[in-house]
């Protein structure tokens, strides 16, 4: 790829949910592919310097990959270049969507092959090659592959559930914007998702290509931004935004920073965690120029933080990006305090501060995804005083029918005696704080 290449997306146009293609142009970034070593090491990945990033990844000895991406590009895309594998156009034009391919890559459990097909209106099914190369062949309760692979649970309705639990629709005054809080709103980018979560809270809208990212749409949400003083905090997210092109969001994000009141600009992506590709230097130089800009991350398993995602967390953190993970407790997937524990180990490493984790949405048909709300406490208990404070994020309930955010977490005060209030520490040895009653 030379600086001059014109890069033209050519996304299938025979599925409902893709965006439409897009045209790139101009600077591109300019890859080094160093060949694997020639000492009889069987690496399949070469290592990655960029032009914008002189030096540093030379100098850093870590692996680029991991053992599972390198097996799973030998059996199912042994003749892909390295360019192609680390560029995020060719992972989302190879998306794993089928339950052809799917049949091809893993071993269906009975009620995977069922849901996979009759889909119906269900929420679609895609899944990076990258994020693929994580998932297990043969388990089907791997967590990661319990995450983005159907199952005929999805169809069961228990009662509680809906498709729009947190009321979203009716706080929404223009189509794609959602004004649930006095100070801030969420934008949809559009509804497009590299790769989709079973568990995803807003199924009903990302992936059915309804939510565009037109002009004509966001124009009319900025128009009810800058006309709405209180809005200080725009939330920008979808579908995923940092799936659009760098020309498509530099555009959105140069209007939301024209607004004089609004103070804040924030992104919801789970990019880094499934296409991690995507954190170019070039994305990086886009995205920094209108700080403060926050980025939210949505991780949900330790086997998520591999050299790829190190590597895009790295590159948002060097652009002044703070990071804040958000975390749904899932069932069979993340919940017991050991896995936890792990995860908000490796987030920290990333220079990722977990921030969420969130009790599962009702959304329909996803009970068994959801755990008690006992479960989620006493996970937090086991990380509270157990490790770093900074590790530990706040457990909430994002209540439904659109209360907002409740944060929840165990009972430290054991009860008063007198003048002192009696509170217990993690290990459960109780205290005395003086705290006269008036
Ligand atoms: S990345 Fe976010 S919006 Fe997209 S499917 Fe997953 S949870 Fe939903």
């Amino acid at each position: 790829m030379t600086t001059t290449e014109c890069v033209e997306a050519t996304f299938s146009s025979s599925s409902d949910e893709e965006p439409p293609p897009q045209r790139r142009c101009g600077p591109q970034l300019l890859l080094l592919i160093t060949p694997p070593r020639s000492n009889g090491s069987k690496r399949l990945a070469g290592r990655i310097t960029t032009l914008d990033d002189p030096g540093r990844s030379g100098t850093v000895r870590r692996p680029t990959t991991t053992p599972a991406t390198r097996a799973f590009r030998k059996a199912f895309f042994p003749q892909v270049a390295d360019r192609e594998w680390n560029d995020w156009r060719w992972q989302i034009r190879h998306r794993v969507r089928t339950l052809e391919q799917l049949e091809q890559m893993l071993v269906l459990a009975p009620d995977e092959r069922e849901a996979l097909a009759e889909r119906g209106q269900m929420l679609p099914v895609g899944i990076t090659p990258y994020y693929m190369s994580l998932v297990s062949r043969h388990d089907p309760q791997q967590p990661l592959r319990r995450t983005v692979i159907p199952t005929s649970a999805e169809f069961d309705r228990a009662p509680g559930e809906a498709d729009d639990p947190l009321g979203e629709d009716g706080h929404s005054p223009v189509p794609g914007l959602v004004h649930r809080y006095p100070d801030r709103v969420l934008l949809l980018a559009h509804d497009f998702c590299s790769t989709y979560c079973r568990y995803c809270t807003r199924s009903r809208v990302v992936g059915h290509g309804e939510i565009v990212s037109s002009e004509q749409r966001l124009q009319m949400a900025f128009d009810y931004i800058r006309r709405t003083p209180t809005v200080r905090d725009v939330l920008v997210s979808g579908g995923d935004p940092l799936t659009l092109a760098e020309d498509r969001l530099d555009w959105i994000l140069s209007n939301l920073r024209a607004i004089p009141h609004v103070e804040f600009l924030r992104i919801g992506s789970k990019v880094p965690a499934v296409l991690p590709q995507r954190i170019t230097p070039q994305l990086c130089r886009t995205l920094r120029k209108y700080h403060p800009l926050w980025i939210s991350l949505h991780f949900t398993h330790p086997d998520e933080c591999t050299p790829e995602t190190h590597t895009a967390c790295t590159r948002l953190a060097d652009a002044g990006i703070p990071l804040g993970s958000q975390t749904v407790l899932l069932k069979g997937v993340n919940d017991n305090v050991e896995t936890m524990k792990q995860l908000i180990h490796k987030l920290l490493m990333m220079r990722v501060r977990p921030y969420y984790l969130y009790q599962c949405d009702p959304i329909s048909g996803s009970s068994h995804f959801r755990t008690s709300v006992s479960k989620g406490l006493e996970i937090i208990e086991g990380l509270r005083g157990h490790t770093t404070g900074y590790a530990v994020p706040t457990y909430v309930i994002d209540a439904p029918g659109g209360g907002g955010k409740i944060p929840l977490q165990p009972n430290y005060v054991v009860g008063r005696d007198a003048d002192d209030l009696l509170i217990r520490n993690y290990e459960g040895h109780t205290y005395r704080y003086p705290d006269p009653v008036t």
